[in-house]
């Protein structure tokens, strides 16, 4: 068996202590909410929620789909809860949040795939906080077009889907996703006019070259947000963890995605996909 590869020191980071991380904690479990940070134990937790930031996770906590690299459970789902958009916009209000951020789990077993849920959420939120920009990271809806157009009649400001790794990678990362049905998604929303934004995470067993691959496809799908990250394996069940990328290659994607004119391109050991969103709006 190969050595577990060492955390490089980029990669290490304060432990919460920060009153705000714990009132944020609190806040979206009291309301039976879930939030992506602590689902995906995610590394910025403390930046993030002390600065009152928190990508909320709607429709379930469990997924129809199981990709290798993601700390979320497959299993049961349940019918969407009717009351969760207006619990959403409570935590927002309550946390006064300038850019919210909603995803959900895949539920293919939906007719819409959720679509109508995200709408309402964005609704709800929209209503509550009429000032603040809201940004939503959407599944592949399986191609359903009339899905896609019900969330962009919404109107949310950013409307952002992964692709997560190369296309070389997808049977044995993404095993129930398609590629270029997630990049023809990217082109429906740039071409209605909305904002359309993509990511990929590094360390799965790419190459640079696959990642400059990929960051031509999404700067030729539309795409003026791109964000790429670390991949920190949840567990050992998970795929495994190839490299750790060095600072330095992760300005070199982001020189090169700006040489191709991507707006923005947000790319580095600790970048998430909702990691500073709501820092250029
Ligand atoms: Fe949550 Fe995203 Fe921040 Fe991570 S980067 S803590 S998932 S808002
Ligand atoms: Fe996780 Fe999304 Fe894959 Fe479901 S579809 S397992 S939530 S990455």
């Amino acid at each position: 068996t190969q050595k577990p590869l060492r955390m490089p020191p980029w990669l290490r980071r304060p432990l919460a202590s920060d009153k705000r991380f714990f009132t944020t904690t609190g806040l979206v479990d009291d309301l039976g909410l879930f939030t992506v940070c602590k689902a995906a134990n995610c590394p910025n937790r403390q930046e993030c929620y002390s600065s009152g930031t928190a990508t909320f996770l709607i429709l379930g906590e469990t997924c129809t789909r199981n990709c290798r690299f993601c700390n979320i459970h497959p299993g049961q789902t349940a019918a969407p809860s009717p009351d969760e958009p207006e619990r959403v916009a409570k935590a927002a209000l309550a946390l006064g949040l300038k850019h919210i951020v909603i995803t959900s789990v895949t539920r293919d077993d939906l007719e819409d795939g959720g679509a109508e849920h995200f709408a309402l959420t964005i609704a709800a939120v929209r209503s509550a906080l009429p000032k603040s920009s809201i940004e939503v990271l959407i599944p592949d809806f399986q191609g359903n077009e009339a899905a896609l157009r019900t969330v962009m009649t919404a109107a949310p400001d950013i409307i952002n889907h992964n692709v997560e790794t190369h296309p070389a990678l997808y049977s044995s990362v993404r095993p129930q996703a398609r590629y270029e049905q997630s990049l023809e998604l990217l082109r429906r929303v740039h071409a209605a006019g909305r904002v359309a934004k993509s990511g990929l995470m590094v360390g799965l067993g790419e190459t640079d070259d696959q990642v400059r691959q990929v960051v031509d496809d999404l700067h030729a799908a539309g795409c003026s947000i791109i964000t790429i990250g670390q991949y920190l394996p949840p567990s050992k069940e998970h795929h495994p963890l190839d490299r750790y990328v060095t600072p330095e290659q992760f300005e070199a994607y982001a020189a090169y995605g700006k040489s191709l004119g991507v707006k923005h391109v947000f790319s580095g050991p600790l970048v998430r996909s909702s990691y500073q969103a709501g820092s250029f709006i």
